[in-house]
């Protein structure tokens, strides 16, 4: 279809690149988001080689990986220091034909922002609500103000309202543990330069990554009831608690890090949802599947969402609740699998069942790295670009 007019609310990586693929197929595109500034929550992601290559198509793979961190390798060492794994990860990128990039998030968001021109995003502007008819969708926001187009895009993440619209309330199940995570300046006693390393031991996990611009994007994950909060100032002296006695890498990386800039987040997922779409309005992103972060997958799926949404939209033509349809389609059961596949995995990771998570343990061991290797691919070439 030509000349269509878009809507997206959310300048998330979903929203963005929702934005840069529309406008490349020639649409036209308003983005609104509530924040007055747009600030990415969290400090680092890493995006796997199904979201690379979605980039990659929208021109901008060059951009990426001058910001993306040379992983070349994974290894899993116990919370006593014993290696439990390591994958050399390159023969996953020949497999795919594509390495993955981990990134800070504030340089993906600037990358993302940029392409699509800071100048068309408007800030400041809470959507309450859409509404529809047979020939547009419309946004209304907070102050009054409203967006018409063709279609209303809705990555307006987790507590999306769009998806209020769409399925009507949707609670947030709530993971069962924290995450801290932040950037550490790259450092050859924390973690080769190259590796991504996990720890792990009484079912919780410390890890470091590395990112572009000589740093280390690191997190940790533990178990822990609902609503605790902790001021940053207090959050080196937390970690230490929690991870006393974990091996020196871990010491140091809890020694370096800035407290004040590293983000405590209590993580939960959806529910996989009966439908991604009502008529002309889409949910993309996490509005439609947010997904615990144990795979990895969530903000790739967002890349991946925003690729195929285009793509039905501008290969078809009978009319845009149709492509929207086929988008739903395309969309739902590659999601949901996702979505379920992470909250099991975070379920072992994070203790559970504690049997479960020993039997992790002493099966990373015995798992030979073709099968990591395999089961890593099978993800990425299940996606839009193969
Ligand atoms: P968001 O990033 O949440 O963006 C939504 C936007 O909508 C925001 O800008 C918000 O201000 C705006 N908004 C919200 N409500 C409204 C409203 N009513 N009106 C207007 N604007 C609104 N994914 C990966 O692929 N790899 C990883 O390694 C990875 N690691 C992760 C680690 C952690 C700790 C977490 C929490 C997530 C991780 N993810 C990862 C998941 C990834 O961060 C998300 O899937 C991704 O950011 C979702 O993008 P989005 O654009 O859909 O939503």
């Amino acid at each position: 279809m030509y000349n269509l007019k878009a809507v997206i609310i959310g300048a998330g990586i979903g929203g963005l690149t929702t934005g840069i693929a529309m406008r490349q197929a020639g649409y036209q595109v308003e983005i609104y988001d509530r924040a007055q500034e747009l600030r990415p929550a969290g400090a680092g992601i890493s995006l796997w080689s199904n979201g690379v290559k979605v980039l990659n198509r929208l021109g901008l793979g060059e951009k990426l990986a001058a910001i993306g961190g040379e992983m070349n390798a994974m290894e899993y060492r116990s919370h006593t220091d014993e290696s439990l794994s390591y994958v050399d990860l390159r023969p996953l990128f020949e497999r795919v034909g594509q390495r993955p990039y981990p990134v800070a998030r504030t340089d993906l968001q600037t990358m993302l922002l940029e392409a699509f021109g800071p100048e068309d995003v408007h800030l400041g502007m809470l959507c309450t609500g859409v509404e529809q008819d047979e020939h547009s969708a419309t946004a209304i926001f907070e102050n009054g103000e409203r967006a018409s187009g063709d279609l209303v895009v809705g990555a307006d993440g987790i507590h999306s309202a769009v998806r209020t619209h769409v399925v009507g309330q949707v609670d947030r199940r709530y993971a069962r543990y924290v995450n801290w995570n932040g950037l550490v300046k790259a450092d050859p006693e924390l973690c080769d330069p190259n590796l991504w390393v996990l720890y792990v031991g009484d079912s919780k996990r410390a890890s470091m990554m590395p990112v572009g611009g000589d740093r280390f994007y690191f997190f940790f994950g533990a178990p822990m009831a609902e609503g605790t909060q902790v001021e940053p100032t207090y959050r080196q002296d937390e970690l230490s608690k929690i991870f006393q006695g974990w091996p020196e890498p871990v010491q140091k990386l809890i020694q370096a890090l800035d407290p004040e800039q590293t983000n405590r987040l209590e993580i939960g997922d959806i529910d996989p949802l009966d439908c991604l779409v009502k008529g002309r309005i889409a949910l993309l992103g996490d509005s439609a599947h947010a997904t615990t972060p144990t795979l990895g997958q969530g903000g790739c799926q967002a890349i991946e969402d925003a690729e195929v949404l285009t793509r039905y939209l501008h290969t078809t033509n009978m009319g845009v609740a149709d492509a929207l349809k086929r988008y739903e389609a395309a969309r739902k059961d590659r999601t949901a699998e996702l979505v379920l596949k992470a909250r099991k995995r975070t379920s072992i990771i994070y203790g559970y069942v504690p049997a479960a998570t020993q039997q992790w343990y002493s099966d990373l061991k015995q798992e030979p790295p073709e099968a990591v290797i395999d089961a890593l691919a099978k993800v990425i070439l299940a996606g839009p670009m193969g």
